[in-house]
């Protein structure tokens, strides 16, 4: 019966409405009224207190393609990737991966490391600059821009509109790495948008940059770790205060499943797969051994986690409630 009046006749006033209008017009216009639907949502940061610094983590996006192979396991066949992928409760033929730049508070600074898509990858990342906002953060705090190496997805967010995307930074990255991806040797081919990219959005910083090798000192308690195979320079960074741990992996495994659970599988982002796949095995062995914490930037967000050994190979283990204590 309570179907039967419409909202247009509550909000006029039914005469058999107007003896009781507090109760029958408010049930009335709740059982008519349905709630719109929203979108899909996902999380926008995670941050936590890590000894004297703040972690953050970001969600700039995220790209949907075929996969995982033949982005993983490009040396297997592909029928093996996607049982990999469907006993890991994944669909065999289709992934997301996300990018997640991690701001850190060491007290004395803020540092950036690696600045997303930017403005120039469609729509479904690129979010950093909005993302950071809702994080409490603006551009222009930025003290330290940190780019683990030269990938459009990590250098693509240095600028924005054309102009400079955190304007009160100063930068740091590997010397090898910049090294061979501003060289003209680089232009066309397949390094060839990486090299055009590199020219427009790094390039032009490069006497705002210092230029770091392995074990370099990026602020108290960061320091930097030569981890090359997925580009020729990348870095990465072990992050120590008030005697906790952390590892800053960036690009050093790209899949949760695929690269921890078969690390010296190929992939097709590796530049130079078989020094990946060393890389990849002897940190995440270290992960694993020594039991600490990591954060890397393809993981699923927010992309902290821990890594166990399994079998051959390794498992990722998600970070729950450890860091919020
Ligand atoms: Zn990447």
């Amino acid at each position: 019966m309570m179907k039967s009046v419409s909202r247009r006749s509550v909000l006029a006033g039914g005469s058999s409405l107007i003896a009781a209008p507090f109760v029958l017009p408010g049930l009335t216009s709740l059982a008519d009224a349905k709630a719109p639907m929203l979108g899909a949502q996902r999380p926008n940061h995670y941050r936590f207190k890590f000894g004297k610094m703040e972690i953050t983590t970001i969600n700039d996006g995220a790209f949907y393609l075929g996969g995982p192979f033949p982005i993983f396991g490009t040396d297997q066949f592909p029928e093996d990737v996607e049982e990999l992928a469907v006993a890991n409760h994944l669909p065999p033929k289709r992934m997301e991966i996300g990018f997640s730049p991690v701001i850190i508070n060491t007290g004395n600074e803020l540092i950036l490391f690696d600045t997303g898509n930017g403005d120039r990858r469609g729509e479904s990342a690129g979010h950093l600059q909005a993302a950071m906002k809702i994080a409490g953060f603006t551009a222009d705090q930025i003290d330290i821009v940190v780019l683990s190496h030269f990938h459009a997805d990590h250098i693509g967010g240095v600028m924005a509109g054309g102009k400079l995307a955190f304007p009160n930074a100063r930068y740091i990255t590997g010397e090898v790495e910049s090294n061979f991806w501003l060289h003209p040797d680089q232009e066309g081919g397949r390094t060839g948008n990486t090299h055009k990219l590199a020219m427009i959005n790094v390039k032009p910083v490069a006497d705002n940059t210092t230029f770091i090798k392995d074990g370099a000192t990026i602020a108290s308690g960061i320091t930097s770790l030569f981890a090359p195979g997925h580009t020729p320079g990348h870095m990465a960074f072990h992050i120590e205060s008030e005697g906790k741990r952390i590892f800053l992996g960036a690009d050093f495994c790209n899949h949760y499943v695929m690269s921890l659970q078969n690390p010296d599988w190929h992939m097709a982002f590796d530049m130079e797969k078989e020094q990946a796949g060393q890389t990849r095995r002897k940190l995440l062995d270290m992960l694993a051994t020594e039991k600490i914490p990591f954060t890397s930037y393809h993981m699923p967000f927010p992309a902290v986690g821990y890594v166990e050994k399994k079998d051959d190979g390794f498992v990722y283990v998600p970070a729950s409630y450890q860091l919020n204590l």
